[in-house]
This record gives C-alpha cells, structure tokens and sequence, in this order.
C-alpha cells in the first residue's frame, strides 16, 4: 500500500444515494495516480469479482472526486460505464481539505535531496513563521518541526513535495488536517510535517478543464455523510471480463 492514511474525521451518518452508471471515458481526473494503488485495485477487483464501492463524481463537471484508481483499473479493464453517487461540486456541505505528510527520516536526508535537485530553500527560525508563509500563499509548502525548532521553506515548486515523499518511502502517513500532523511531530509520532497551501474547489475546477491533475494525495474532499456500499459483480461492469482473463 502506497502510504498509511490516519484520519481524526468524526463518526458520519450513512445516505442512500441513486447510483448512475457513468460513462468513464468523460470523466475528469484531478490528481496523478500511483501504480501500486491502480494494481491494488485490479488486484481486488478481479479476485473478488465485486464492485463494491461506487465513483463518487461531480453532477456538473464531471470530476472524480473520489475514485481515481477504480476509475483508471476499470478503463485499463475495458469497462465503458460504472456505478457512481452523483454529487453538487459547488455544494457547501462538500469541503476541500489536504494531505498532510509525516516524515519520520533525518532531515539532512531532505535537505539534500533538496539540494541535489536545485531546489532553492529558506531555512526560519520557527514553524509558525513557515505555516504563516505558506497559508499566505508565498511559501509551495514547509518541512515543520517542533514549535521553536528551525524550519524550511520551499517556495514556486509544490511538486518538490513528491520527492520527499518518495524519500521517506511506502510507509508513509497522511494525516488528515494540520493540528493533527502538528500534534504528530510534538508527540513525536513524526519528525516532520509538511505543510502544505490549502486548495480551493476552483483551484480543482481549472486544474481540471486544463486537462492538468494535482500530485498523488493532495486533495481530501470532506463530505458530512458516508454513503452505501454496493454490490455490482464484475461482468455487469465488464460483460466479457472472464473471456478476456482467459
Ligand atoms: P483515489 O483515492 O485516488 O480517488 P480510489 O478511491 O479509486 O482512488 O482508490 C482505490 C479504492 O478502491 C480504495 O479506496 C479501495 O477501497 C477501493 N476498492 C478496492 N477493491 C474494490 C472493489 N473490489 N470494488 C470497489 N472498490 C474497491
């Protein structure tokens, strides 16, 4: 698995929502996918058999909010429509929050991938003075650690934070909002956090009708409710699946 995801979300209600089956080759992906996760996902499919967790798309747009890998292993297994909940993009109830990486290795093994790759740093004295540099949208992200401990900046290049999250490797944790990830490092659960600039739905929206995804796990879409399981065999999805595997 391609990275641990800790949540600190709340209980949340269950809602049956209509399933619409949607036709795959019209919907829009905003973040980049991972290998191990899409192979996962054949993996599971095709061995059980069961489709069992419904895309979770934007009505209007037409965005996988949910279910980028489903989306591309059904695709890859020659699926033309699959079972989706329909939602309101632009709907309040629907939050967009972000991933927050904990790195648990040294930071001199940061910094010098950092350095190895010309992406220019600013080190500050301590983290509040990062986090407030990246909420003001100046900062890509930072590297925190403990309250009064040095931290880095990394300005213009958001994606430098995929390297350091293939550095610190496979099991690496998300966390789910950024008191958490910062309760993390003073727990010492982590030695760093990253911190990243908060997206906004528009921000999704132009990504997407540019044809451009976010990296891996950026975004968290929040939504107030849980909704059903399904139960969908395979050859309703793919008619000739098992000819095919033959
Ligand atoms: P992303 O999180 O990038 O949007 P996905 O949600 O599609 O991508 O990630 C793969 C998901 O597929 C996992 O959350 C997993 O719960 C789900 N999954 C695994 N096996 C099945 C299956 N047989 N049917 C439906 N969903 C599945």
């Amino acid at each position: 698995m391609p990275g641990v995801e800790k949540r600190t979300e709340e209980w949340k209600p269950l809602r049956e929502l209509p399933i619409t089956w949607v036709t795959l080759s019209e919907l829009k992906p905003h973040e980049r996918l991972n290998n191990e996760e899409l192979k996962g996902f054949i993996e599971s499919l095709t061995s059980s058999g069961i489709f069992w967790l419904p895309l979770l798309i934007s009505k209007n747009e037409k965005i996988i909010i949910d279910g980028h890998h489903r989306w591309k292993g059904l695709l890859e297994l020659g699926a033309e429509k699959a079972p989706a909940v329909m939602v309101d993009y632009a709907d309040p109830e629907i939050e967009l929050g972000i991933w927050f990486p904990l790195l648990s290795k040294d930071k001199t093994t940061f910094l010098e991938a950092l350095q190895k790759a010309s992406i220019t740093t600013k080190i500050v004295k301590d983290r509040n003075e990062a986090i407030n540099e990246v909420h003001s949208g100046k900062a890509s992200f930072a590297i925190v650690g403990k309250e009064n401990e040095e931290a880095v900046l990394v300005y213009n290049k958001p994606e430098a934070c995929d390297m350091l999250v293939k550095i610190e490797g496979e099991s690496i944790v998300y966390i789910d909002t950024e008191s958490a990830a910062l309760a993390e490092v003073d727990n010492e659960e982590a030695k760093f956090a990253i911190i990243r600039k908060p997206l906004s739905k528009d921000s999704v929206r132009r990504t997407c009708s540019k044809g451009e995804v976010f990296p891996a796990k950026s975004t968290r879409h929040i939504l107030p409710f849980t909704f059903q399981k399904i139960d969908v065999k395979i050859n309703e999805i793919i008619p000739n699946f098992s000819n095919k595997e033959k």
